[in-house]
């Protein structure tokens, strides 16, 4: 019988569940059983593509072509089971079924209700998670308990266990406990209060995570439990983490969360291993060398914005022990500023994805500085388009070289709706999206970094290169190093005189994993390592001989 995982949140928003749900989950996977992860969000979006990544940060997309929250990101990085469209639902998806449903009178004629229509169509899209393949499913409800959002969803857990049997459920709750300087004292009265919110709905929290940020003694925490009806070992204290998000595991594991779990849902499991964990925490504490990665983006001062890109930055700097020093820039600056000025410190550039005009020529720049100089530059899908725009007009003489996605009427639309796509458009839902297969060119450097002749990677675009500029390219020089099976869909692109530039239509951050980095991210960090020893070589004063 699968056990079912509630993970909620109260006081404040941003505590992250999101992460202590991943983090749970590879630490459940760490004692051998078998987890799936599960993401609701209260919100009435039908899903998150259309999001703006200012409000909600970077759209998360799946092998089968989901549009996701990000949360689901650190399920992926965190732990192996496979994530699909079954395991992000929002408001929006729920309502939209049970209309449909009803339109189709498969009601018959009854009136159709909040409780027990939306409940039941959420505990059944919780349901679908199970199976004999599963030990644990993680469900972590989106929002703060106490919002009227969430309500539905709240009810729909507690009924939950009420039809499998308490003792298959365990609610887990997440809490601040704030620290008040004046009184120089933790407060537990918030978190007394959204326990309290809880159990009004009929919802008894087992486990109680607080987060803190600064150590929460055993009176608090005896009080805590007083206060919350739960045993004292079950106030979990979550402290903040200054250094790396990867020591939120290790401190789940010191405050003993994972063994309260697999004892409370009675799950078989084996001792804990997270020896790969604890090596990659010393290899981040104790690098071996320094480098410095310009991320240019439209979107650079929203942290969340370009999530996976900087994590995936991260893994490759773990992977060579590498402190990793991230430069976010905005592209829109470097009209105004010059590339000179804002990139030259830095020993790689990446251009990560987007979509809309502004910051597009920055971005173009960005790239010219970076193939001028022999700066390893790495561009990701909307990079790969800008990477073709810049070599067009620099390289091959194509000076109005442009988009059709930002220039309609460019006599050069290096970039493009392909035909079959026009006729899409339409219709609408003209989007590539989701897992497809590469083929990589024999001694290219994508073959070289990946080490495989063909890969599959995740997509979200419209636009493409336009073949009728491929010998054009080629003949100055660009390499087409990766293509769909056919041939006729352009992947990668790179340049074989230059130390790194390389750049892809696809979206390699959605696969990289702290204990596995990507190839590509792996080899762009590499090169910018070597950068960076010689420049500073070159900046250490001869050693004089005698
Ligand atoms: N806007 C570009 C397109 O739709 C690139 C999209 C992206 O970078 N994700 O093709």
């Amino acid at each position: 019988m699968t056990k079912h995982i509630f993970v909620t949140g109260g006081v404040v928003s941003s505590l992250g569940k999101g992460l202590t749900s991943a983090s749970l989950g590879m630490l459940l996977e760490s004692r051998g059983l078998r987890v799936r992860m599960q993401k609701l969000d209260p919100y009435i979006n039908v899903d998150p593509g259309t999001m703006s990544p200012y409000q909600h940060g970077e759209v998360y997309v799946l092998d089968d072509g989901s549009e996701t929250d990000l949360d689901l990101g650190h399920y992926e990085r965190f732990t192996s089971g496979a994530l699909t469209r079954d395991c992000n639902y929002t408001t929006g998806q729920i309502y939209l079924s049970v209309i449909e449903k009803e339109r189709k009178g498969r009601f018959l004629g009854k009136t159709v209700q909040v409780i027990p229509h939306i409940t039941n169509e959420i505990k059944s899209v919780i349901a679908r998670m199970g199976g004999d393949d599963v030990d644990v499913v993680i469900t972590e409800i989106g929002g703060t308990v106490g919002d009227i959002e969430s309500l539905p969803f709240l009810e729909a857990i507690r009924q939950y266990a009420q039809d499998v049997g308490r003792e298959n459920v365990l609610y887990m709750h997440l809490t601040l406990v704030p620290y008040l300087k004046a009184a120089d004292e933790l407060k537990t009265k918030p978190t007394q209060h959204s326990v309290g919110q809880l159990r009004e709905i009929g919802i008894q929290p087992d486990v109680l995570v607080c987060r803190c940020e600064h150590p929460i003694s055993r009176e608090e925490r005896d009080k805590i439990a007083l206060f919350c009806n739960v045993p004292t070992e079950a106030v979990i204290e979550e402290k903040d983490k200054d250094f790396s998000i990867y020591e939120v595991p290790i401190s789940l594991v010191d405050n003993k969360l994972d063994e309260l779990v697999v004892k409370k849902l009675g799950l078989p499991s084996r001792a804990l291993d997270i020896t790969p964990w604890t090596d990659l925490l010393h290899r981040l504490r104790n690098p071996r060398h320094e480098v410095s990665i310009a991320v240019v983006g439209k979107y650079a001062e929203h942290k969340d914005a370009y999530k996976s890109i900087y994590e995936s930055i991260d893994h490759a700097g773990m992977h060579h022990q590498a402190q990793v020093r991230i430069g976010r820039i905005q592209s829109s600056d470097i009209e105004r500023e010059g590339a000179e000025r804002l990139l030259s410190g830095f020993d790689g550039i990446l251009i990560p994805g987007g979509f809309g005009e502004r910051g597009v020529e920055g971005k173009v720049q960005a790239i010219r500085f970076a193939r001028e100089r022999g700066i390893p530059f790495f561009g990701i899908c909307l990079g790969m388009q800008c990477a073709v725009i810049e070599y067009a007009r620099n390289v091959c003489g194509l000076e109005k070289a442009h988009s059709s996605e930002f220039d309609k009427d460019t006599p050069d639309p290096v970039i493009c709706l392909l035909d079959e796509q026009q006729n899409v458009t339409q219709m609408g839902g003209t989007m590539r999206l989701g897992s497809q297969p590469t083929l990589l060119a024999d001694e290219s450097k994508a073959q070289q970094c990946y080490g495989l002749d063909d890969v599959h990677e995740r997509h979200r675009h419209r636009y493409e290169f336009n073949n009728t500029y491929r010998d054009q390219f080629r003949e100055h020089g660009m390499q087409f190093s990766g293509t769909s099976p056919d041939g006729s869909l352009v992947e990668i692109v790179e340049l074989p005189d230059h130390p790194w530039f390389l750049a892809v239509q696809y979206h390699p951050e959605f696969k990289s994993k702290p204990l596995k980095a990507h190839p590509l991210f792996a080899g762009f960090v590499e090169a910018a390592i070597e950068r960076g020893s010689r420049k500073h070589e070159r900046e250490q004063p001869a050693v004089s001989q005698r």
